[in-house]
């Protein structure tokens, strides 16, 4: 219960309902007597991110790229101090990815500073900054194209929303409309703030990519093993990654503090 506990910190009690009936019916579809932790943990991520999709076929390279990206998000949230600790990384189709990196927190947050944000966007650019190093810069495939998603959401409304650029700090731009254009079309404001925002948005991408790539470059031994070790057995709990993550290091060109 404490691990479902840690995992749904911050969702509405619907959540855990909801997780909690998917993890009933995946007991009586297996035929199990007993809820089990293994039922809830699949409800959880069934839940969060989609079913499983074993029956999906990655050919090798896919099934490589994929290991390759996940233990960059994997590496770079473990090196970066502000961020949350890894809690298993599957490399299995579920929903619409081919893998994933499950970060909990150690406990349940209300604010997160600046330090803390930039780090999520850093570990988010993991991903495709390992694609990158090991594939080729154009070799870099969609596969990344959710991580630059939310990269892309999290930087503007840390511009935007919570007054956190390095040249427009404290001071926020709310908008009427949500959509992620109205800032460019520059209605609320002046030409030059939109622009201004737009710059500051692109810097906080660039920084978090910057950042993940050094992580990534002064731990590649690493890197590779993860890889591996994902190729070879598809799922990787906590204390498995434990022994490969724990001599990984965090270079100075990656400290922001
Ligand atoms: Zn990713």
């Amino acid at each position: 219960l404490e691990s479902l506990a840690k995992k749904t910190a911050g969702s509405s009690g619907a959540d855990p309902a909801n997780i909690a009936n998917e993890a009933a019916i995946t007991a009586a579809r297996e035929s199990h007597k007993a809820i089990s932790n293994k039922d809830l943990t699949e409800a959880f991520e069934r839940v969060a991110i989609g079913p499983e999709r074993k029956s999906k076929v990655m050919n090798e390279l896919e099934k490589k790229i994929t290991a390759y990206h996940e233990a960059g998000h994997a590496i770079v949230g473990h090196v970066l101090p502000d961020s949350d600790p890894v809690h298993k990384v599957p490399i299995i189709p579920r929903g619409r990815t081919g893998g994933v990196t499950w970060f909990l927190p150690p406990e349940d947050r209300s604010y997160k500073n600046i330090y803390e944000l930039k780090d999520v966007l850093a570990r988010a650019m993991g991903g495709r900054a390992a694609e990158e190093l090991i594939f080729g810069k154009d070799a870099v495939t969609t596969g990344a194209s959710s991580d630059l998603k939310n990269v892309a959401e999290l930087s503007k409304s840390m511009v935007v929303e919570e007054g956190m650029g390095s040249e427009l700090r404290n001071i926020v731009f709310p908008e009427e409309s949500t959509g992620y254009y109205t800032i460019t079309t520059g209605k609320p404001y002046s030409e030059k703030t939109a622009e201004a925002i737009d710059l500051e948005i692109r810097a906080l991408s660039e920084e978090a990519m910057t950042r993940a790539k050094e992580v990534l470059k002064a731990n590649q031994a690493i890197l590779d093993k993860l890889a591996d070790e994902l190729l070879k057995h598809e799922t990787l709990e906590e204390k498995e990654l434990e022994p490969i993550l724990k001599s990984a290091s965090m270079p100075d060109s990656a400290k922001l503090h």
